[in-house]
């Protein structure tokens, strides 16, 4: 019988408690020093890396662990420096200010990995001088080894890591050939230091690009074998399945494969006899990207089927764990749900379980989690009945005869402005909804301080001259937990982070049951600062799709069903918003393209049931209440037909940093229903001319109907602080109001 082996790809950073975003902030703010930061980074790693050891990896991953992003962290192994920061020493703060700006630069742009709403940092490839910095890399492995742990150094492959990119004179190829021998001396430097493996990560490889770049991948894996014969190097892909006509082929030692979410095309291709015997399977079974406790049984099967195609086989999750929280430990969860859960630490027993069960015959492990699974399954969570044909998918009449009826009723300027929905969630605002929540103060008070806020807010948007005022968002700590928090279905965690971007942590909602809306949400607020204006306030929400993006989602029924009954869910709140005497009403999806499958013959079925539930969210309203929406991007490229289906009223999208690529997306199409598009960038503390809002305005007229055409930021104002909001909204409406007068 041949052994069994365990590794992971990757560890949460966050810690237990957050503790690394807490040091880091802290360092952020002088309020540590850099001996401090190091210390406690230090000592975090140190306790990631015993986590696993504890939970009976063999191999753990060395260099996931970083002070921002991986990716990051690849660009100074190589020098590979955004132009504008050249000439500084290459250290931590150099990194942090390539992540986040400083008084002089702007910061590197940030991008979903993949489709999952971690955010890494691009590559600037403008006049960089790759070659290989202090060896961070080798560092962190040697690190492990003094910390007592068996580990396999990680790094982002060339091909992905190019893919990644953006600037620089020279071609994709040739920015791979530039690092190849860039990651030979890295790679001989980890062999040297004792490394069994290299684990390479190629995520690229599961996309639709991956066809393109056969051959520079080719041609890099190649070099490595040539080059550093005696490097054992795993080619690591996850999120999809990848060709494994064409990747089993490549001359490398391993080859890691996403058995999760892959719809069933590794497993198929390896039936099939594509996978050569020689080579290891560092088989990805355990979902790397959910919650949910893995049904043990089948992977026992899994693992059968598979032990016959290879002489090697490490199982290990499906993904790096970095997208789950860390543990269960701390959750005070009722033991129905909390039986169904995994988060990292609980994962890794689950290959433990599997191991001592082929390695050593010892199955208490593997029947006490069998177990769990079982009584989890047997309880049903599939109680309501949902009667989605009663609901309407179709506004009842076009778009141009609603608008007549809705411009009766709102009686609006030329070039009405408005904001996309949150104002500054200030220190003061944060600090009320920590007490209220560790209950240090009542709910009346706390209400009374959401209510002052409101108030505040709808003086100041008056004064400045807005046209349909929003009431700030104050009562909301995350536009998906919020909803979480209140329908029936969800369970929100008190500890479940993961890492968004940099120190930016969100506490994803977990979906366990039928969702169900039982009261109103966000009628209380809405109605409040309605009954302190006589413009119209848009009420704001959620959309399905978003919600369901941003959450861990059930597995035991389908995605689009449970997306479905989330739509329903907001239909209830958007019909008692409207019968509240609600006008306008906002349904944010800024997660609709990120959702987008990676493999393209699923595109169209995503994007029509996106379509679907977005207009059961909406379209049961009366032909004079305005639908709005808003997106915080502006590439839309193929889903500009889905964008227009969506059939709202008025889509607010950020543009101000890509203004004509998007107009260009638009009028292809000739889109001719209600569009904002973002007159200046809220990311930036900088405050936007007239001249700068009057030139954009002018700008998309061109092209948008004068008719259609509304004026607002580029997305919400939460993030900023109250005098630049002030500052920047008086600086958009006076734009406005010349270019009234000059028409
Ligand atoms: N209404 C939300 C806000 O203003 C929208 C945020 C978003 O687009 N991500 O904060
Ligand atoms: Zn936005």
């Amino acid at each position: 019988m041949m052994t069994i082996k365990t590794a992971n790809l990757g560890f949460p950073r966050l810690g237990k408690k957050r503790e690394w975003k807490k040091a880091i902030e802290s360092y952020w703010a002088k309020k540590i020093d850099k001996a401090e930061l190091d210390q406690t980074l230090q000592g975090l790693h140190k306790e990631i890396l015993t986590i696993q050891k504890e939970h009976h990896v063999d191999q753990i991953p060395a260099g996931d662990f970083s002070l921002y992003d991986h990716v990051l962290d690849t660009s100074l192994l190589f020098n590979i420096i955004p132009e504008r920061f050249q000439g500084r020493p290459v250290d931590d703060d150099l990194l942090f200010d390539i992540a986040r700006g400083n008084k002089e630069h702007v910061a590197s742009a940030l991008i979903k990995w993949f489709n999952t709403n971690y955010h890494y940092i691009v590559p600037e490839w403008d006049n960089v001088s790759p070659k290989v910095n202090n060896n961070v890399l080798l560092e962190k492995f040697n690190f492990s080894k003094e910390a007592g742990v068996n580990a396999h150094p990680v790094i982002v492959g060339p091909v992905t890591y190019v893919a990644l990119s953006k600037g620089g004179d020279q071609s994709f190829d040739e920015k791979v050939r530039t690092l190849l021998p860039l990651y030979k001396e890295v790679f001989e430097s980890l062999t040297e230091a004792g490394a069994e493996y290299i684990q390479v990560d190629e995520p690229i490889l599961v996309t639709d690009e991956a066809k393109e770049l056969q051959d520079i991948t080719k041609e890099a894996y190649e070099f490595f074998n040539k080059e550093v014969p005696s490097t054992n190097l795993v080619l690591q892909t996850y999120f999809e399945r990848v060709d494994l006509s064409f990747v089993g082929q490549l001359p490398v030692y391993g080859l890691g494969l996403d058995f999760v979410h892959d719809n069933g095309f590794n497993l198929k291709q390896i039936k099939d006899g594509l996978f050569p015997k020689e080579k290891a399977l560092f088989a990805g079974i355990v979902d790397g990207r959910n919650v949910w406790a893995t049904n043990i049984e089948e992977k026992k099967a899994l693992i059968e089927s598979l032990q016959s195609y290879t002489e090697e086989l490490v199982i290990q999750p499906s993904s790096s764990l970095l997208h789950v929280p860390v543990t269960l430990e701390e959750e005070t969860l009722g033991d129905s749900v909390r039986e169904g859960l995994s988060f990292a630490t609980e994962k890794l027993d689950e290959l433990y379980a599997l191991k001592q069960l082929f390695n050593e015959n010892d199955d208490t492990l593997y029947n006490e989690l069998k177990a769990q699974f079982e009584r989890f399954e047997s309880q049903s969570f599939k109680q309501l009945e949902y009667d989605y044909d009663s609901v309407k998918s179709e506004r009842s009449t076009p778009f141009k005869e609603r608008k007549v009826l809705q411009d009766e009723v709102l009686n609006l300027p030329d070039l009405p402005t408005t904001t996309i929905g949150s104002f500054p969630q200030s220190t003061e605002v944060r600090k009320y909804r920590a007490d209220w929540k560790n209950n240090r103060i009542s709910d009346e008070k706390y209400e009374e301080f959401v209510q002052n806020e409101i108030k505040r807010w709808i003086d100041i948007q008056e004064e400045i001259g807005l046209d349909v005022l929003v009431h700030g968002e104050f009562e909301r700590n995350d536009m998906v937990e919020f909803f979480g928090e209140k329908l029936n279905g969800f369970l929100v965690t008190k500890f479940g982070w993961v890492q968004s971007y940099g120190s930016r942590a969100v506490k994803p909602p977990i979906i366990y049951g039928d969702v169900k809306w039982t009261a109103p949400l966000t009628v209380k607020e809405t109605l409040y600062a309605q009954s302190l204006t006589d413009k119209p306030v848009k009420g704001m929400l959620t959309g399905p799709v978003t919600i369901l993006n941003w959450s861990f989602e059930r597995v035991d029924i389908p995605r689009s069903e449970v997306q479905d009954q989330i739509a329903l869910a907001i239909n209830e709140e958007v019909l008692a918003l409207e019968e509240a005497g609600i006008k306008v009403i906002q349904v944010d999806e800024p997660a609709l393209r990120e959702g987008l499958p990676l493999s393209s013959e699923y595109h169209e079925d995503y994007l029509n049931k996106a379509v679907h539930s977005f207009r059961l969210s909406t379209s049961s309203v009366q032909d004079s209440t305005q639908i709005h929406t808003h997106m915080c991007y502006s590439q839309f490229g193929q889903i500009i037909h889905a964008i227009k289906s969506l059939d709202a009223d008025v889509i607010s999208i950020e543009t101000s940093r890509s203004h004509g690529d998007l107009i260009q997306d638009f009028e292809d199409i000739t889109y001719d229903l209600g569009i904002g598009l973002g007159v200046y960038d809220i990311h930036s503390p900088r405050i936007p001319t007239e001249e700068e809002i009057t030139v954009a305005i002018n700008r998309a007229l061109q092209k948008i109907d004068r008719s259609l055409f509304w004026v607002n930021p580029d997305c919400g104002l939460k993030t900023r602080q109250e005098e630049e909001v002030k500052q920047a909204l008086t600086v958009l409406v006076k734009s406005v109001e010349k270019l009234r007068q000059d028409s």
